[in-house]
């Protein structure tokens, strides 16, 4: 620019001249300096314009749609006759299919899990079952009696003594086969398990279970009394055997692993 501005010789614009364009007019240079702002102007509303539309559609906010047509398959109505009439039969189709087949997946599943469940509970009823206890003692208390001859007579069964009211428990499972008074027993229960063998309870003060009941080892069916032939509140407990035989209790007890 400085040199622009210098004034040249003659011989010199002449030399220049041959090499070189000569400066454009100021005028000339300013309108070339509007139209490329102009330009650029342009250029980066352009790029702008560009940018907007870009984030507009990646926003999601507005997703336009080509035509009218788009707009009625997009909707399932409407477009032309032939997209009116078959494209809601096609959709309605594919949305009962998919549910009935939804469906089946869920009942399908809800089966498999019922089963599964039933599964697991027959599994745990069956160690429950395994681990319960088979035999329990009929009554706690003092051992006051053995089976034999006592007094001059014999006793059939043994003697446990407690308090009145103490609990008095089946000592396996077993159906009650009988449940009320008795001569000399006051009160009895008679309960048959499933090898034949009956246990009898009595001098009880009162009786939990009736004929018929099924009751499980440990089942409190009654509680301890005096009636009866009886010198003080204990439990008379029997043993017969599958044939009506009066067994030792105490020899049947520690076969069954009760310890009295
Ligand atoms: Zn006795």
């Amino acid at each position: 620019m400085v040199e622009a501005l210098e004034r040249p010789s003659a011989d010199d614009r002449v030399e220049r001249g041959a090499h070189r364009l000569p400066a454009p007019p100021s005028a000339l240079r300013g309108r070339v300096v509007v139209a490329a702002v102009a330009l650029g102007a342009f250029a980066a509303a352009a790029a702008g314009q560009t940018l907007k539309g870009g984030a507009a559609t990646t926003d999601g906010d507005v997703t336009p749609l080509a035509n009218a047509q788009d707009a009625s398959a997009a909707l399932g109505v409407g477009g032309d006759s032939r997209g009116a009439t078959i494209a809601p039969e096609i959709l309605t189709v594919a949305q009962v299919s998919d549910a009935g087949e939804e469906a089946r997946k869920l009942t399908q599943s809800a089966q498999l899990i019922a089963n599964r469940t039933a599964k697991i509970q027959k599994e745990a009823a069956e160690a429950a079952e395994k681990a319960r206890v088979k035999y329990v003692r009929p009554a706690e208390g003092a051992f006051t009696s053995g089976f034999g001859a006592r007094w001059g007579t014999t006793h059939f069964g043994i003697d446990i003594a407690n308090r009145i009211g103490t609990p008095i428990r089946a000592v396996t499972d077993g159906v009650v086969i009988e449940a009320g008074p008795a001569s000399g027993f006051g009160l009895w229960v008679r309960i048959q398990h499933a090898d034949g063998t009956i246990s009898v309870y009595g001098h009880m003060d009162t009786i939990g279970v009736r004929e018929g009941a099924k009751v499980k080892a440990g089942d409190q069916i009654a509680r301890m009394g005096n009636r009866g032939q009886s010198t003080g509140p204990h439990l008379h407990f029997e043993i017969w055997d599958a044939n009506g035989r009066k067994m030792n209790p105490a020899s049947w007890c520690a076969q069954k692993g009760i310890r009295l």
